[in-house]
């Protein structure tokens, strides 16, 4: 079968770099999927998890954030963060999400809620791969 080149890149390290039979991402407007020879087109993507298949087989990388490049046969991700499901630290993840509920509850003005709604969604992400590969 054809194949995709899928780059995932961070401020930080190159997430992922890998040749892929498909790739489902989190568009600003809905879930976009690209199979190989698609036509060329950008996205901003929202906090959410992006999946990929690599011989038959579903993976998962959370993604927080950033674009999207597709051409027939490539697709960039530039994110500010991603991790594959594997390299998540899900005690991390579930402080997250703790600390962003707990500013949330607490309705004090003082605190920024836009701020916190995005943690919240972050952490909630990462969670939703614990067990993912
Ligand atoms: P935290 O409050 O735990 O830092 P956060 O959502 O504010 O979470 P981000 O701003 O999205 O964190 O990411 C900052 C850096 O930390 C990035 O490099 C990201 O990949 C990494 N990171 C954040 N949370 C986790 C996690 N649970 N597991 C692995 N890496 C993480």
């Amino acid at each position: 079968m054809a194949a995709l080149r899928l780059d995932i890149v961070t401020p930080d390290c190159v997430v992922l770099s890998k040749d892929v039979e498909y790739v489902g991402a989190p568009g600003l407007l809905g879930e976009f999927g690209v199979l190989p020879g698609h036509i060329p087109f950008i996205s901003a993507l929202s906090v959410g998890v992006l999946h990929y298949k690599r011989e038959g087989k579903s993976h998962y990388v959370f993604v927080s954030g950033g674009f999207a490049e597709v051409s027939e046969d490539t697709v960039t991700v530039l994110a500010e963060s991603a991790e594959q499901a594997h390299q998540i630290d899900f005690s991390r993840a579930e402080e997250a999400r703790k600390r962003a509920q707990a500013r949330l509850d607490a309705k004090n003005e003082d605190h920024d809620f836009k701020r916190a709604s995005f943690a919240l969604a972050r952490s909630v992400s990462r969670l939703s791969l614990r067990g993912r590969d």
